[in-house]
């Protein structure tokens, strides 16, 4: 099964995906984890990607796809993928659905959880003081907010058309949460 978590920054999709992992033998697909690894190891695509990714933007959507392609493979011979900050753009969207396609796979449930921008706000400022993730300061958190406004929150309507979208409330407890993504995907 293919599933992709969808919804802004700080919304828990991480959180969620390391739990179907542990769950149901799926391999997470975090774009914005590989980028952390590049950036961590030094990588020239690290190099290329660091000073976008602080200051909240997106990165160009041929790199996140080939990021994708090339681990596509690997999760859908373990069972299945989590898609966690992919797609975030309709360029991403039918080039996944592309890549899928040349594999016999498609994408099987589209979660989106949904949480306001307060208590977004909230848990990325916790978020902020706990681990120093750069780009969750406040400057860049609301870049990548607009960002996601902007490029994609447009892609619902794009997977509510194909029947795919669950929409959950995503502002309870981890265990509430999770026992509605449970209950989405039976
Ligand atoms: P995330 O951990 O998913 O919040 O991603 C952190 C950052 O990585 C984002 O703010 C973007 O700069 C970059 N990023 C991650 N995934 C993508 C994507 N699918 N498209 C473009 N940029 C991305």
């Amino acid at each position: 099964m293919n599933l992709i978590l969808f919804g802004p920054p700080a919304a828990g999709k991480g959180t969620q995906a390391k739990r179907l992992v542990d769950g149901r033998g799926m391999v997470q697909l975090s774009t914005g984890d590989m980028l952390r690894e590049a950036i961590a190891s030094g990588s020239d695509l690290g190099k290329q990607c660091q000073a976008i990714m602080s200051e909240g933007g997106l990165i160009a959507d041929d790199i996140v796809i080939a990021l994708i392609e090339a681990r596509l493979k690997e999760a859908e011979d373990a069972g299945g993928a989590i898609f966690d900050g992919f797609p975030r753009t309709l360029a991403q969207a039918q080039a996944l659905d592309a890549m899928l396609a040349k594999l016999g796979k498609k994408i099987d449930a589209v979660v989106r959880l949904k949480v306001d921008d307060t208590q977004l706000l909230e848990r990325v400022a916790r978020r902020f003081a706990e681990q120093g993730r750069p780009d969750d300061n406040p400057d860049s958190f609301k870049v990548r907010l607009d960002a996601y406004n902007r490029n994609t929150a447009p892609l619902l309507p794009y997977y509510a058309d194909k029947g795919l979208l669950t929409e959950i409330d995503g502002m309870g407890a981890i265990d509430a949460v999770a026992a509605e993504i449970d209950k989405a995907l039976g």
